[in-house]
């Protein structure tokens, strides 16, 4: 048996119970060395082997778990955040299937909403958006062309863009096709580490801000008017609105 576990975004109290239960009784952890905090394995079973497939290829990784499961030994495939996003745990799947390997997957906190968080921030505004756009820029690897920056920026939803950091000006220019200049615009460097940083600035001015702050990785880069002040309040704790669990105050009367 095999279980993908998000590790969550960094502070080892963000895993979930049932990924930290399953990580201290495997007998094999592989863990994405990168990005994943090692203080999540303070409590792993005595004789546990730990093993950081950062340097690994994934038929290495793919090995490893054949080799362990075949010896009755369960396995924990510790991703960073939640293993649904830029996780590369599809390839891993389709193989253990192919080899009748069952495994389950344990969610975890994306990097994506422990910035939010740290930021204090809600992605779904009432009256300014309703949509978040988890995404990347095309880079090394190629996106799909009706996903370019310059195509969704044209929603003017809420974005998140991971991996894109690195490309921090040519990200804002595409940006700028369609977000106004002045578009409120944030970069969460680290969440929920201890050095973690947050720079909040416009999108005209976001690329000047990171690269004064020497921020080049493991960092998010979040668009839209969400990080603003202005919006409406929610009708879901509106009193003259009705709901599945309230009637509204006016209607009771
Ligand atoms: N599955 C992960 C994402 C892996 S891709 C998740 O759900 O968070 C790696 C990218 O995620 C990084 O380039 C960066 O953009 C982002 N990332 C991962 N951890 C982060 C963190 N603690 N703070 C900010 N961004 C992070």
């Amino acid at each position: 048996m095999l279980y993908f576990i998000g590790a969550g975004s960094g502070d080892p109290e963000l895993l979930t119970v049932k990924g930290k239960r399953i990580i201290d009784s495997s007998d094999v952890i592989i863990y994405t060395g990168s990005l994943v905090n090692k203080e999540l394995f303070t409590d792993i079973k005595e004789g546990a082997k730990l093993i950081n497939s950062a340097s690994l290829s994934l038929d290495e990784v793919l090995d490893i778990i054949f080799d362990s499961t075949a010896k009755g030994l369960s396995v924990a495939r510790v991703h960073t955040g939640d293993p649904s996003m830029y996780g590369a745990i599809r390839e891993q799947m389709v193989a253990l299937d192919k080899e009748g390997i069952e495994y389950e997957v344990i969610p975890g906190v994306s990097s994506v909403f422990a910035g939010a968080a740290a930021m204090k921030k809600e992605f779904t505004l009432p009256g300014v958006t309703q949509t978040l756009i988890l995404t990347r820029m095309a880079g090394r690897t190629p996106v799909p062309e009706a996903e370019s920056i310059e195509n969704l920026a044209k929603i003017q939803a809420s974005m998140a863009i991971f991996l894109s950091i690195a490309s921090i000006d040519e990200l804002a220019k595409k940006l700028m096709t369609s977000y106004p200049k002045d578009t409120p615009a944030a970069v969460v460097y680290k969440a929920s580490w201890p050095d973690q940083k947050i720079i909040v600035s416009t999108l005209e001015c976001i690329a000047d801000k990171v690269k004064e702050a020497d921020i080049n990785k493991t960092a998010l880069v979040y668009v839209g008017r969400f990080l603003a002040d202005e919006f409406e309040l929610s009708k879901l704790y509106d009193k003259h609105f009705s709901h599945e669990f309230r009637e509204a105050q006016d209607a009771r009367r």
